[in-house]
C-alpha cells in the first residue's frame, strides 16, 4: 500500500500564512521607501493606488477566518503535545494579538478613521502654517471621539481607554507605570536643566561650518559601518526626514545633509543605524514568524538612541571617530577637536520643539503630551482648551513662553494622524536605552576603552545575545528584566545624564 505524505500540521500552517503577509507587506515598504527616496513626483497618484492595495490584501490576509481556525488548531496541538522551550506559545500569544487587533475595529471605524486621517492631516498642515488653532480644532475634536471608539473596541480589562491605545505601541505598557516612571524623571530633568544654566556653554562654532554633502556621506557612511551594519543585507540613501525600513532580508537607512550641521547628519545616521542594527540582529528564519520582528517601538527606540547617544555622544567614541572626521571633512575641522566636538555633541538648550530638542530636555516634551492625552482621551480636557493648557506644561516643564499655536500644540503631525498613545514610547527607549548601555557596560568591563578603540562588536553582540535574538518572544518589560537584571526605572538614563553633562558644563 502506498503511504500519503502526512499534510503539514497547524502550526506549519500557520506560519506559512505569515510568511505571505510578511512578503506583501515588505513588498508594500519597498515601494513606501522608494516613495521617499527615489521616486519620481509623477508617480505620486499610482504609487497612492498601488500602497492601498497592498494594504487591503494584507488586511484581507491578517483577517481571515482562516487564520482563526488555525490559531485555536495550533493552541490545541501545543496542549495535547507539549512546548518544553515555550517558543510556540510565544508564537501564538502574539499571533493572536495581531489577529485581534486587525479584527476588533469594524469596518465601518476603519474607514471613517482612514478618511479622517487623511483629511485632518491636510487641515493640521494648512492650520499649522497659518498657526490657526481654531481652524484645527473641529477635526481635533473628531478625531479625539474616534479614538475614544477605537479604544472602546479594543478595550483591556482593568485598563484605562488610553492604556488601550497605546498598547498597540508598547504591549503591556500602562499610563500608570508611566506615571511612576515619569515622576521623578520629571523632576531631576528640571533640575538638571537649571543647573546647567549656569553651567558653561560649548562653543557652537562647528555646528555652523559649511561642508559639502559627499564629505558628510563619506564620513557618516563609515561610522555605520563601523557600527557594524551589514551593506550586504542593506543601504544608506537621503531623505526629507531620516528613517529605518526592513524589507523582505533587507533593511534600508536614510539620513539627511544640511551645508552645515555635520552633527546633525551623525546623529541621524547613528539613530537610524542603530534601529538597522535591531532588524539585522533579528531571527531570519522563519520568516514572518514573531520572534522575528521587533517587539515593540520603545525597544526599537532604545537601540537607536543607544548607538546616536551613548555611543555617538560620548568621549570614548570622540577619541576614535575625531581623526576619521579629520580624514572625510579635511579643513572644516581645523581649530576643533575631539573635546570640543564632544562637548559641542551635547549642547543643551531648552527650546520650544520636540524634533529639535536636546538629549536632558527632550523627554520633557514628551510628559507634556503625555499628560495632555490623559486629559483629551479621558474626557478631562476640552479640545478648546488645550493651547492654553500646552502653553502652561511648557512653561512649567521647560521654562520657556510659547509665542504662538504653530511653534506650540500645532507643532506635531501624530494627533492629526491618529496616533495616540504613541509618544511615551520615544521616552521608554531614552530608559531602556540607557539601562541596557549599564547592563553592557557591566558586562564588557567598561564600554569606554572599547569605544575610544573603535571597537563596537563587543557593544553590537551583546545587544544581540541580549535584545535582538528574541525578536518577541518576551513582551518589553520582561525583555527588559532579562537582559538587565531589574525592572525599568529611570535612575540609569538620570545617573549616565548627570554624570555626563555636569562634566561638559564644568559644574559639580
Ligand atoms: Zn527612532
Amino acid at each position: 500500500m502506498a503511504t500519503t505524505q502526512s499534510a503539514p500540521d497547524a502550526y506549519s500552517q500557520l506560519l506559512a500564512q505569515c510568511r505571505e503577509i510578511s512578503l506583501l507587506s515588505g513588498t508594500s515598504a519597498l515601494l513606501a521607501w522608494d516613495q521617499e527616496t527615489l521616486m519620481p513626483k509623477g508617480a505620486g497618484e499610482r504609487r497612492a493606488e498601488q500602497l492601498a492595495l497592498l494594504a487591503s490584501l494584507v488586511h484581507e490576509r491578517a483577517t481571515a477566518p482562516r487564520l482563526a481556525e488555525l490559531l485555536a488548531k495550533s493552541r490545541d496541538d501545543v496542549a495535547r503535545d507539549g512546548d518544553p522551550d515555550g517558543e510556540r506559545a510565544a508564537v501564538l500569544r502574539e499571533l493572536q494579538r495581531d489577529f485581534d487587533r486587525a479584527t476588533r475595529l469594524p469596518a465601518s471605524l476603519v474607514t471613517e478613521l482612514a478618511r479622517t486621517e487623511s483629511q485632518a492631516q491636510q487641515a493640521w498642515a494648512e492650520a499649522r502654517q497659518r498657526s490657526d488653532f481654531a481652524g484645527f480644532r473641529p477635526w481635533l475634536e473628531r478625531m479625539v471621539a474616534l479614538q475614544q471608539q477605537k479604544a472602546d473596541c479594543l478595550a483591556i480589562a482593568g485598563a484605562t481607554r488610553w492604556d488601550a491605545l497605546a498598547d498597540l505601541y508598547e504591549p503591556g505598557m500602562r499610563a500608570a507605570d508611566l506615571r511612576r516612571l515619569f515622576g521623578p524623571l520629571r523632576t531631576r530633568l528640571v533640575a538638571l536643566r537649571e543647573r546647567l544654566a549656569d553651567g558653561e556653554r560649548p562653543d557652537d562654532t562647528f555646528q555652523r561650518t559649511r561642508i559639502d554633502a559627499e564629505r558628510q556621506r563619506g564620513f557618516v557612511r563609515e561610522v555605520v559601518a563601523a557600527m557594524g551594519f551589514d551593506f550586504d543585507r542593506g543601504r544608506l540613501d537621503t531623505s526629507a526626514h531620516p528613517f529605518c525600513t526592513s524589507i523582505a532580508g533587507d533593511v534600508r537607512l536614510t539620513t539627511r545633509f544640511h551645508d552645515d550641521n555635520v552633527l546633525d547628519a551623525l546623529g541621524s545616521t547613528m539613530h537610524e543605524g542603530g534601529h538597522g542594527l535591531y532588524e539585522q540582529g533579528l531571527p531570519r528564519e522563519p520568516f514572518g514568524s514573531p520572534l522575528g520582528e521587533a517587539v515593540s517601538l520603545g525597544i526599537h527606540e532604545s537601540q537607536s538612541r543607544l548607538w546616536e547617544n551613548h555611543v555617538g555622544r560620548s568621549a570614548a567614541f570622540w577619541q576614535w571617530c575625531w581623526p576619521v572626521a579629520q580624514r572625510h571633512l579635511g579643513a572644516a575641522c581645523d581649530g576643533q577637536s575631539a573635546q570640543s566636538v564632544h562637548a559641542l555633541s551635547n549642547l543643551v538648550a531648552p527650546s520650544l520643539i520636540r524634533v529639535e530638542a536636546d538629549e536632558a530636555t527632550y523627554d520633557l516634551h514628551v510628559m507634556v503630551r503625555f499628560e495632555l492625552e490623559q486629559g483629551l482621551i479621558g474626557g478631562d480636557l476640552p479640545v478648546a482648551e488645550l493651547p492654553q493648557r500646552w502653553n502652561a506644561l511648557y512653561r512649567d516643564h521647560l521654562g520657556v513662553e510659547v509665542p504662538d499655536d504653530r511653534r506650540g500644540c500645532l507643532q506635531d503631525v501624530h494627533w492629526s494622524c491618529g496616533l495616540f498613545g504613541y509618544f511615551p514610547t520615544y521616552t521608554l527607549g531614552n530608559l531602556y536605552a540607557a539601562q541596557f548601555a549599564a547592563a553592557a557596560d557591566q558586562a564588557l568591563g567598561g564600554l569606554a576603552p572599547l569605544l575610544a578603540k573603535g571597537e563596537f562588536a563587543p557593544l553590537r553582540e551583546w545587544l544581540r545575545e541580549n535584545v535582538h535574538r528574541h525578536g518577541r518572544r518576551y513582551l518589553p518589560a520582561e525583555l527588559c528584566q532579562r537582559a538587565t537584571g531589574a525592572a525599568l526605572s529611570s535612575e540609569p538614563f538620570l545617573a549616565y545624564l548627570e554624570r555626563k553633562l555636569f562634566d561638559v558644563y564644568g559644574v559639580a
